[in-house]
């Protein structure tokens, strides 16, 4: 009986160390799933914090703007690019698109979500910051997976630059036709008066033939600066870079306009050092120098003077310089003077038989070579044109 207590006795103390352990085991693997738990929310946390961040760093680096709105109207995310373009100088979270944008039509767009679920190209123009921007917007209205309204997604894509070329364009084709009329024009004129019996005097005959000549040899003119213009444009203009003696391609545009140059009995010096050497393309640099020339010859002083200077700069660049003794040139023109078809005195120009486009080449065949242009001018103390060019490093 005795013993058989004591087996009880024992069996018991057995199961309760045994029961000890099993809650003791049990505890430590709550512990442990607790542990994992934590740790797993965490990385959990972790991940949708980092992708929440790169969702908002892809959408700010967008170049649309992006405005995602909820069911209620209310901004739930707008990036950078829409805050820039509709001013926005707090966080846009939470306000509705009226208030964050201030603009009725952006609005609009989005009550037209509740009818038509997307809304595609609508244009509108806002004011930003005082000037005008032009805008199209594309807006898509957001449903749950029960179909129910959730919101709406709407991106801005900003025209304003592209309506900017348009304008310069139209009025680029405008000064183009009217620059081809009026020499057509005149030598329509001077053709009908010929055919009308202006040919039987002699004199009378050359003097209108001469006056088709001149125009004709205007149209030219103005169609190769215009090709030349439009190759530039492209950027379909291949340069030959060679070393150039500079002052060898300065003096064969002095030969080319001596003819001119001694017609209004102005001198044209070649001051360039001989040892100046540019890394360009001949035919081009001497196009330049011929502009800046022709304009001093065309626009100088009867019996001015006319030089051309070059020296390296410190920084190795090359600079030339074309300078004049002529009336020069007002201030406020001198911002425009290298525009396409900006002219200071239009009829002047036009008698001279320019096509308001040398300017413009100068400008473009030196900015094609890394370099750049400007006007140095006081009225009454003529002009100076001055380039630089990128240092001469020469292929060895
Ligand atoms: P254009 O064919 O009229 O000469 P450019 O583009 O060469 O066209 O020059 C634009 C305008 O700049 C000229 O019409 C003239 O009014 C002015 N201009 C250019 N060079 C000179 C200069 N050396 N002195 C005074 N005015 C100049």
């Amino acid at each position: 009986m005795e013993a058989a207590l004591i087996l009880l006795a024992a069996v018991a103390a057995a199961l309760a160390l045994a029961l000890a352990r099993e809650r003791r085991m049990r505890r430590g693997e709550d512990e442990r799933c607790r542990r994992d738990l934590a740790e797993q929310r965490a990385r959990r946390e972790a991940e949708l914090k980092e992708q929440s961040q790169r969702t908002s760093a892809l959408f700010d680096r967008m170049v649309e703007g992006l405005i995602v709105v909820d069911a209620g109207g209310r901004i739930r995310l707008a990036n950078r690019a829409a805050a820039g373009l509709f001013g926005f100088d707090a966080p846009a979270a939470g306000k509705t698109i009226l208030e964050a944008t201030r603009h009725h039509e952006v609005a609009a767009v989005v009550a037209r979500l509740d009818r038509e679920l997307e809304v595609l190209g609508h244009e509108l123009r806002i004011d930003s910051m005082g000037a005008p921007r032009f805008l199209q917007v594309n807006a898509l209205a957001l449903r749950d997976s029960g179909g129910a309204s959730d919101g709406a997604i709407l991106v801005f894509h900003d025209l304003t630059r592209l309506r900017q070329l348009e304008g310069v364009r139209q009025e680029f084709v405008a000064n183009v036709s009217h620059e081809l009329r009026t020499p057509l024009s005149l030598i329509k004129s001077a053709a009908e008066t010929l055919l009308d019996g202006g040919s039987a005097d002699p004199a009378t005959l050359v003097r209108f033939l001469n006056i088709i000549d001149k125009h004709a040899n205007r149209l030219a003119l103005l169609i190769d600066d215009l090709l030349l213009l439009s190759t530039l444009d492209s950027g379909g203009l291949r340069l030959n870079r060679q070393p150039l003696p500079f002052r060898d391609t300065v003096q064969d545009a002095i030969d080319d306009l001596q003819p001119r140059a001694l017609a209004r009995d102005v001198t044209l010096e070649n001051s360039v050092p001989g040892a100046l050497i540019a890394l360009a393309d001949n035919d081009r640099m001497r196009q330049v120098i011929f502009n800046l020339l022709d304009n001093a010859i065309k626009y100088g002083r009867p019996g001015g003077r006319t030089s051309i200077g070059g020296r390296v700069l410190p920084s190795g660049r090359i600079e030339i310089t074309v300078l004049d003794d002529g009336p020069g040139i007002p201030k406020d023109a001198q911002e425009r003077i290298f525009e396409r078809f900006y002219r200071v005195d239009k009829a002047r120009s036009r008698e001279q038989g320019g096509t308001g486009l040398g300017l413009a080449i100068v400008k473009h065949v030196i900015q094609a070579h890394g370099g750049d242009v400007r006007v140095e001018s006081a009225p009454g103390s003529g002009s100076a044109f001055i380039f630089s060019l990128p240092a001469a490093t020469i292929p060895q």
